[in-house]
């Protein structure tokens, strides 16, 4: 079984990823706890180059690359051998993330970072993804040090979250949207009983 949580910066993703680890294996199944970018020591490294603000400024295209870089890494090394010892990976973002903030955030077309993405992966795709929807201006206030991404325009964090609403409005069998202001316990609730079914298999 395969999770994702996904939504823009301060949603959330990290507890409610790390509540429904805990109760999967309250549940008697293994969970895997995995993030992207960076779970992979290729992908630390890449995380470095991509986020900080010593960086500066990096051609869409490459950002692009190297973020699709870190989910190759991820997707062969952590996500496809713990699906094949039968475990539960819950991942903190994927294809998704670069769909939104690549693809949608970015001046760059959709369709390609969306090939180079699925390619990447396998077209490994999530049987459920958790979308935490939460408007820019009160997710990014939560954090004083801003990476690279952090920083950048209100516009851009806004066609970000547009990008997410529309792959979660484009197939509803796959995605649960939850206003990330919710109760942090109500939250987990509903995420517990969309990811039920899963386990039972
Ligand atoms: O979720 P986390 O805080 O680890 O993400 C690190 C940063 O990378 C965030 O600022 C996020 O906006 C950015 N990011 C991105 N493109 C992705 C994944 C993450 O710009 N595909």
């Amino acid at each position: 079984v395969f999770v994702c949580f996904e939504g823009g910066d301060g949603s959330g993703k990290s507890t409610q990823s790390h509540a429904l680890a805990e109760w999967v294996r309250a549940e008697g199944f293994r969970p895997l706890l995995t993030f992207e970018p960076g779970d992979t020591p290729v992908g630390r490294l890449l995380r470095s180059i991509v986020l900080s603000p010593e960086t500066g400024a990096l051609a869409d295209r490459t950002e692009s690359l190297l973020y699709a870089a870190d989910k190759a890494e991820h997707v062969e090394t952590v996500v496809l051998p713990a699906l094949e010892r039968g475990e539960v990976v819950i991942t903190d973002r994927y294809v998704d993330s670069t769909l939104a903030y690549q693809g949608a955030g970015r001046a760059l077309q959709l369709s390609d970072v969306e090939w180079v993405a699925r390619w990447a992966t396998h077209d490994l795709r999530p049987h459920l993804t958790v979308l935490l929807d939460l408007a820019p201006t009160s997710g990014l206030g939560r954090f004083e040090e801003r990476d690279r991404i952090e920083g950048e325009s209100m516009e851009f964090h806004e066609r970000v979250r547009a990008g997410f609403l529309a792959m979660a409005d484009a197939d509803p069998d796959h995605y649960l949207v939850l206003d990330a202001r919710l109760p942090v316990a109500d939250i987990s609730a509903a995420v517990r009983e969309r990811t039920r079914p899963f386990l039972a298999q």
